[in-house]
């Protein structure tokens, strides 16, 4: 993940002063190169949510180390797991211990389980990005958005606020990794799952009937 090395070495770049001259040009650039990168990951994660592992990246302190498998150490911000905050392209509907998979709504957990069943007859695999989350965890993310695009109005248009949105219903799901996406946009709606919002690919709603057909987008997430 591109973004999350640079914001990384941004990190390192920003708590280890330079320690010498011949060094600093190096440091400048590599700030300069994040700056990019910080702008990058601020709009990733406004439009969606969906990249809590960049922002993660740029903001978090430690978390507790999880010895079992480094779950416990998913933070963005001080929110973690217990607020849905989930790494991308990690987990599936098998990572039942997670609340950002086990809060979701149960019809629509087995329809993802299903879908990814027959997404691995493909060579697919349905990563969940995020799914439910608290709605004090949502409202950061519509703050983010706010800070970003400097409006209410503006952010709205690509973060729900938490009454609005449907992943603090269980009620959505992110879905990655790109090809994964597009494998359940074509295959989706055999399990009644639909792409619900133009410019989100990646977020997943139970929005049909089995073999039904899917509505029609809506442009964005406002
Ligand atoms: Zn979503």
């Amino acid at each position: 993940m591109r973004h999350h090395d640079l914001d990384r070495r941004r990190q390192q770049a920003t708590r280890q002063p330079a320690p010498a001259r011949r060094t600093s040009n190096r440091a400048v650039i590599v700030l300069a190169v994040s700056a990019v990168a910080l702008a990058a990951a601020i709009a990733l994660v406004a439009c969606s949510g969906v990249a809590p592992a960049i922002t993660r990246a740029i903001t978090s302190s430690a978390g507790q180390p999880d010895p079992d498998d480094g779950a416990g150490s998913m933070t963005d911000g001080r929110f973690g797991t217990a607020d849905g905050v989930l790494d991308e392209n990690r987990f599936t509907v098998d990572d039942v211990e997670l609340p950002g998979i086990a809060n979701l709504d149960p019809d629509l957990l087995e329809a993802v389980r299903q879908a990814t069943e027959a997404a691995a007859d493909d060579d697919i695999t349905l990563f969940i990005s995020s799914g439910w989350r608290s709605t004090a965890y949502q409202q950061h993310l519509l703050d983010e958005a706010i800070l970003r695009y400097g409006s209410e109005e503006a952010a709205r248009q690509v973060v729900a606020t938490p009454e609005g949105s449907s992943h603090t219903r269980g009620a959505a799901v992110d879905i990655g990794a790109t090809d994964a996406d597009y494998w359940l946009i074509e295959h989706g709606s055999a399990f009644g799952l639909c792409q619900t919002y133009a410019n989100e690919i990646w977020h997943f709603e139970l929005a049909t009937t089995p073999g039904g057909e899917c509505p029609e987008l809506l442009p964005d997430a406002g």
